[in-house]
């Protein structure tokens, strides 16, 4: 390739926005590093439902989060998923996207100690660049100097139904009206939050993808890394 990206690339935005599905393009390629900062907080939340059997003890979770080893690989099985997410050595990527899960992850990554565990980690990662990281916070409090933040929104109804017909396509059961309840209620707490709350970077670029494909957020995303390269 002989244009010139940026390093580092920021993507947030609300959850099933296409974060993760434009930030595995883009990284292919850029031929960069992809990494989802939601599957740390996810298995850390995993790790307590199993663990502790409940999340609202904000000092064992916290513990918890600062004891636990959380690997993200690339993806070692062909079924779908974009990396392999191990606890304590255990494969439970497909664990972390169940319905209870999706119910205590936001309470969970609200725990500022929580937050400053995983903060920690990803900015070790972000910052050997050749990176797309995507989350809530990359471009505000990870990697605040990263070169190019975007911040990928959509209206809720539509992220609902593209997380209704992930599970469906995954043969699970699904119902919509309760991913969208679901859904509204994640979106106040992560962006409400103290810290590190939702919110676009005052540079980031705002895409909304309701309408367009994820190769055409692609598309946006590269034409404007070039210039700014
Ligand atoms: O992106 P995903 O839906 O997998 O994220 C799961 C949850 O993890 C979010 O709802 C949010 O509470 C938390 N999260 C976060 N900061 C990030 C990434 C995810 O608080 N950088």
């Amino acid at each position: 390739m002989d244009k010139k990206y940026p390093s580092i690339i920021a993507i947030d935005g609300p959850a099933a926005s296409g974060k993760s599905t434009v930030g595995v393009l883009l990284a292919k390629k850029l031929d960069y590093l992809f990494f989802d900062t939601g599957n740390m907080y996810r298995a850390v939340t995993w790790a307590a439902l199993k663990r502790l059997k409940r999340v609202d003890n904000e000092a064992d979770v916290t513990h918890l989060a600062e004891t636990v080893q959380i690997d993200v690989q690339p993806p070692s099985v062909e079924d779908g998923r974009l990396a392999d997410v191990l606890v304590d050595g255990e494969d439970i990527t497909w664990q972390i996207r169940s319905p209870e899960v999706d119910a205590n992850v936001s309470q969970v990554s609200a725990y500022p100690g929580v937050r400053d565990a995983m903060t920690y980690q990803q900015r070790r990662i972000g910052n050997r660049g050749r990176v797309v990281m995507v989350g809530r916070d990359i471009g505000t409090v990870v990697l605040p100097d990263a070169e190019l933040k975007i911040y990928l929104d959509a209206s809720v109804e539509e992220r609902a139904r593209r997380r209704y017909e992930e599970l469906v396509r995954r043969g699970e059961t699904a119902d919509y009206e309760k991913i969208l309840k679901a859904m509204k209620k994640r979106d106040q707490i992560d962006s409400t939050r103290a810290v590190a709350p939702l919110r676009p970077a005052s540079d980031a670029v705002q895409i909304c993808s309701d309408r367009i494909s994820a190769e055409q957020v692609v598309d946006q995303i590269l034409r404007i890394a070039e210039k700014i390269a």
